[in-house]
């Protein structure tokens, strides 16, 4: 037995010393902490015991070791000799306790009858930070032994580390980051020796750095750390005096606050390093405030804005709304992250994936007609019919009644997976919940999910080279199509400087609740969302408008793209009839060969020519010729199918006043040869203002002044009446 003894005590010595101490900091509350990509400060939030204690920086996230609190290696070198210069000279030499320390520190508190000194090393110190308790000898003693320990598990820096990080620096500040920050604004690694050497004695009276009488006594013992660098060479001359005559902090400084509801919703008590670049996320956040303060005059109180790196699919810059420090309801929401009505958003999705499947190529005609499908009837912005409009126009001027054919003719059900494939994470109802609205804003979504769903297009774009091939033909028109996007009127281009080259889209909500304008080019995706969190329309919000301008803000801020999107050099070659953008069939008098997706060969022929004439069906026709005035209406029979009963030709209509001072107007009314079986579409002075069936009568009162009404048949027949309201 014996000859265990020896073995058996050694290897439980071992065992003893190198077994971290168990518990150190354990259960310490941190702040939750945000850094950008470069690692600049963010932000932060104070740590659930309204302390101001920063997360170690090389602590992993959700890290599992059994030293859960500041295992940082990096400790700024100036504090590091600040701190030993002042706590433990002797710190890089002794084993964690210092009995030459000690023995002076007892034959010191001897001579004056209390204690003025503890002996205490800085590892000694790292374990009574970690413990709390009186000081008294056992604790003391307690102290000396865990430092001992700790010694042989950790190297001398990380020691200096732990204390740092755990050290108090007056009120609720604790840890040489968070102190760093509000005294000084700046990260420890930036102080100057001077507020290095105020750090490194502050934790031994905390109290005094608060403004009074104490603070005579703070400088006093900077300036005589200051001169002990001094003495030993740490410092020169001309350094020394000119930290001698720096100020002691003010008042604690608040900490930065970019993104910040980016930062409230990073994982709580940890440190995060973001992909936000943070020169960026600031220039983000000054356009987005220039704009928004301009557009809360007109009641649109809230805007967010989103930057996509596309060649890594991070986000670099993130608003979740503008101006947090204007008060008002809702500057809380993160709108970013928020689902609100995508209005037109989503018809460049709609667009490339009925190219990809073959449903379209890229310039088809779409009908674009008053038409009502199991009681939607969709309406173009502007409130008109263009008849017939090429796919990519279509796309380009934003047109809803396209949109819809498109959608109808591509599946709904089918659209609606490849929005949830593509990451729209808030479709929360069936595809039948939805139908055909689904393309003209009837889901919602989040701005972070749409601005990634159109960075993923560029990204599958981009891959190879900077070259679209193959399958990614369908995203490049998709892209030419939206560069071609029409400036609309509602976007005054005078208030924008430069404008870059951008593939963009803007879409308005329902009720102008929603304004939203994305635009990409090949390294970068801009999203940007305007409205009021609370959600109240604003008359003319439109995502032109209100949201167009701020996205080219940003643009303008980027670095100037390297080149545009290449044209693909793959795909298959079929002849096109450019009159309707089908496929070319035997009637056409034209074929171009053009390069498509390899599901556009199963489409179908031209049906607009036959015998190498262009022949529309009659309602697209109708509303298409007022618009293409080269085009030859076909030989048709003219046979009158329906009259106006109500007015006849000419009339001079007045109306009497109903009892409310207001005017009831008139019952207008149609005959149709075939009566419940055809829908009209009126038009009153070349504006739609309703549909009828069964019934051919609506009640309508216009202005005083000469009117045309004009009714329209689904054959494309058509009546018109002029008449004067007196
Ligand atoms: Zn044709």
């Amino acid at each position: 037995m014996r000859r265990w003894l020896w073995p058996g005590l050694l290897l439980a010595l071992l065992l003893w010393l190198f077994v971290i101490p168990q518990g150190l900091f354990r259960g310490a509350h941190y702040s939750t902490v945000v850094e950008s990509a470069e690692g600049e400060l963010l932000g932060a939030r104070i740590a659930a015991d309204g302390q101001w204690r920063f997360p170690p920086s090389s602590l992993p996230a959700a890290s599992s070791s059994s030293l859960p609190a500041a295992t940082g290696n990096l400790i700024p070198e100036r504090f590091a000799t600040a701190l030993v210069q002042f706590e433990d000279r002797h710190f890089y030499w002794h084993p964690g306790v210092n009995p030459i320390a000690i023995v002076r520190a007892l034959r010191d508190n001897i001579r004056s009858g209390h204690v003025v000194s503890g002996g205490s090393t800085i590892t000694m110190q790292v374990i009574r930070l970690s413990r709390g308790g009186e000081r008294n000898i056992w604790n003391k003693l307690i102290e000396a032994e865990e430092a001992l320990r700790l010694e042989c598990r950790h190297k001398k820096r990380k020691i200096l580390a732990l204390y740092a990080a755990n050290a108090p620096f007056g009120g609720n500040v604790v840890g040489l980051d968070a102190a760093a920050w509000r005294y000084f604004g700046r990260p420890p690694e930036e102080l100057s020796w001077a507020e290095s050497a105020t750090l490194a004695v502050l934790p031994n009276a905390p109290a005094s750095i608060h403004p009074g009488r104490d603070r005579e006594a703070l400088r006093e013992k900077r300036n005589r750390l200051l001169g002990r660098l001094l003495e030993h060479g740490d410092i020169d001359q001309e350094t020394y005096d000119a930290a001698v005559t720096e100020p002691l902090p003010d008042e604690p400084l608040p900490l930065p606050a970019y993104a910040s509801h980016y930062v409230e919703s990073a994982p709580k008590g940890l440190r995060t390093r973001s992909t936000i670049q943070f020169g960026l996320q600031r220039a983000v956040e000054e356009a987005v405030r220039r704009r928004s303060d301009a557009l809360a005059a007109e009641g649109v109180a809230d805007m967010a804005a989103i930057v996509i790196d596309n060649g890594t699919g991070n986000i670099v810059a993130y608003v979740g709304n503008s101006s947090p420090d204007r008060p008002r309801p809702g500057v809380q929401v993160d709108i970013a992250a928020s689902p609100r009505s995508t209005g037109s958003i989503l018809k460049p999705f709609l667009y490339a994936d009925a190219l990809e499947a073959g449903t379209i190529l890229p310039e088809t005609l779409l009908p674009d007609i008053p038409v009502n499908m199991g009681g939607f009837a969709p309406q173009n912005f502007d409130r008109q019919f263009y008849g017939a409009v090429h796919a990519s126009d279509a796309l380009a001027r934003s047109l809803n009644v396209p949109a819809v054919f498109l959608l109808r003719k591509y599946g709904v059900e089918r659209f609606y997976e490849d929005l949830k494939s593509r990451g729209i994470t808030t479709l929360t109802h069936p595809a039948g919940h939805y139908g055909l609205s689904l393309i003209l804003g009837g889901a919602e979504a989040k701005l972070t999910d749409i601005t990634a769903a159109y960075s993923a297009m560029v990204q599958a774009s981009v891959r190879k080279n900077g070259h679209f091939q193959g399958r990614d033909l369908a995203l490049w028109y998709t892209f030419e199509a939206l560069k071609e996007v029409n400036r609309p009127d509602q976007l005054d281009w005078r208030l924008i400087g430069s404008v870059r080259k951008a593939a963009w889209k803007t879409g308005t909500s329902y009720g102008f609740r929603d304004a939203w304008a994305v635009g990409m080019t090949p390294e970068y995706t801009i999203g940007v969302w305007a409205g009021n969190a609370q959600g109240a329309g604003v008359p003319g919000l439109t995502g032109a408008r209100a949201a167009g301008p701020v996205m080219f803000d940003i643009l303008n801020l980027l670095p100037e793209s390297r080149g545009w999107f290449q044209e693909p050099t793959e795909g298959v070659v079929a002849n096109v009839c450019p009159d309707s953008g089908y496929l070319a069939g035997p009637d056409c008098p034209e074929a171009e060969p053009v390069l498509l997706p390899p599901a556009a060969l199963d489409s179908e022929p031209c049906p607009y020519h036959s015998g190498g004439v262009f022949a529309l069906p009659p309602t697209m026709e109708w509303y298409y010729r007022p618009h293409h005035p080269e085009y030859t209406r076909p030989e048709r029979s003219q046979e009158a199918v329906m009259e106006f009963i109500y007015p006849s030709p000419g009339a001079a209509l007045s109306f009497p006043r109903q009892l409310s001072g207001e005017e009831s107007g008139a019952v207008f009314r149609v005959a149709h040869r075939h009566g419940n079986d055809v829908t009209l579409w009126w038009h009153l002075d070349g504006s739609f203002i309703g549909e009828t069936t069964f019934v051919h009568q609506l009640r309508l009162c216009p202005e005083k002044g000469k009117h045309i009404l004009t009714v329209v048949d689904n054959n494309g027949e058509s009546i018109s009446v002029s008449f004067t309201v007196l």
